[in-house]
């Protein structure tokens, strides 16, 4: 923690409550829309065409409201509309930077906030969403580390941010068609780096990402999803398994002594596991290779030696290795290495034969680079709180 302690609850804030008793469809796998449609009296060979329709109405057009699906009886809709609702999270804010970057602030239940990015680039747009509000784990150079685990956010919360931000590029196409001829899809990455660590919340994440990949609906392929692990090496080989997505992780050290320091999980499963886990990760290839985070301290982790240090332990490995300037935050104990530092390290890893791309902050001027999410929230928390200090309202 922060000398300045961050607000992480903000108790003034009253959660949007769902209406009494009824259950949110959003989130549900198909296994369990099936489930809850049975329950509701859904006669049982109906249900497979009733969860088909839904989860049409509900993940390939966007719908929100039941009386709009026009292919279900009038009778079936209102019953329907009495026991379920479609709810995603609550959009509190959105920002556009100068670059195009779009930063919403999410509200979940509870009041809690996260924040979720989409990002323009040329050839694709990606969104950064959240698994958990804060994080257990405590890397010292990430903002997020600093504040305690909130909760873990529901599939449906999950979810819910990638539904959300289509619906701001309105990019849910019209009812009755298909995605067929609409040309690139303005949402067309996902990756699992905003705030918390995904795979200490795997169930959700999983099931949220199913929801995203399945061809009837969202339908990304699991190709476009990045999850990013600080290397929660037990469940490495499970995301594989029951994700399939592509992997991501933040590896920032090539010795234990600093790692354990950076990214304090090493201490309980150390370089030389974590590699090992990762050379195991089935389907890989050029085309599917392991992205490495690498951010770029100053006089911490951004020497040639390791640089060259880094190339030995990954031998063997398809990898990227994403090169992060580091974005500073109030307080942090960290510097940013210099310009000049990072391209020499680029180089050095480039030469191995690696892709060494520098990611350049995107929406700096809205707050919304790699780690620096849950600052901003925190900034405009407190200085509500001051103002109502100021003004005796406290
Ligand atoms: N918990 C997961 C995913 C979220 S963090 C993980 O740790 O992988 C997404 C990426 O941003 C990680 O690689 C993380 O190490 C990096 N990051 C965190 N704080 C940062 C900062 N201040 N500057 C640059 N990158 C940061
Ligand atoms: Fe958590 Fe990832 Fe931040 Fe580490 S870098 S504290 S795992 S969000």
């Amino acid at each position: 923690m922060t000398a300045n302690a961050p607000i992480t609850q903000d108790v003034l804030t009253i959660p949007r409550k769902l209406p009494e008793g009824r259950q949110n469809l959003v989130g549900l796998t198909r296994a369990q829309l099936r489930e809850a449609l049975i329950g509701m009296g859904t006669p049982e060979k109906q249900a497979r065409m009733r969860v088909n329709q839904l989860w049409q109405w509900l993940y390939h057009w966007g719908v929100r409201d039941f009386a709009q699906m026009t292919n279900l009886a009038k009778a079936y809709r209102a019953q329907l509309d009495a026991h379920f609702t479609i709810s995603l999270p609550e959009v509190v804010s959105k920002q556009v930077s100068a670059d195009g970057t779009r930063k919403y602030l999410v509200r979940i239940a509870g009041g809690h906030e996260v924040e979720v990015v989409y990002i323009p680039e040329e050839d694709r747009g990606t969104l950064c969403i959240s698994s958990q509000v804060g994080c257990t784990l405590t890397c010292s150079f990430c903002h997020t580390g600093t504040q305690k685990l909130v909760r873990n956010l529901t599939a449906g919360e999950i979810v819910g941010q990638i539904m959300l931000a289509r619906d701001d590029l309105d990019e849910w196409p019209a009812p009755g068609t298909g995605t067929g001829d609409a040309g690139p899809r303005l949402l067309s990455n996902i990756v699992l780096m905003g705030m918390g660590e995904p795979l200490y919340n795997f169930d959700n994440v999983r099931d949220a990402m199913k929801i995203a990949m399945d061809g009837e609906g969202i339908a990304l392929s699991r190709r476009r999803i990045t999850l990013s692990t600080s290397g929660v090496v037990p469940e490495i080989a499970r995301c594989a398994e029951e994700i399939g997505c592509l992997m991501a992780v933040s590896f920032h050290a090539t010795t234990d002594e600093v790692r354990d320091k950076l990214v304090p999980i090493n201490k309980r499963w150390n370089i030389a596991t974590l590699l090992d886990a990762l050379r195991e990760y089935p389907r890989l290839s050029n085309s599917e290779r392991i992205t490495f985070e690498y951010v770029m301290l100053k006089g911490v982790n951004d020497s040639d030696e390791d640089a060259r240090r880094l190339v030995r332990l990954i031998a063997g490995i398809p990898a990227k290795i994403n090169l992060i300037p580091f974005n500073e935050w109030p307080g942090a104990p960290y510097e940013r290495s210099d310009w000049s530092r990072i391209e020499r390290f680029a180089d050095i890893v480039h030469k191995a034969g690696y892709a060494s791309p520098i990611r350049t902050p995107r929406g700096e001027d809205i707050m919304a680079a790699c780690g620096q999410l849950k600052s901003a929230t925190e900034r405009a928390r407190k200085s509500r709180a001051q103002i109502a200090a100021e003004t005796g309202l406290s």
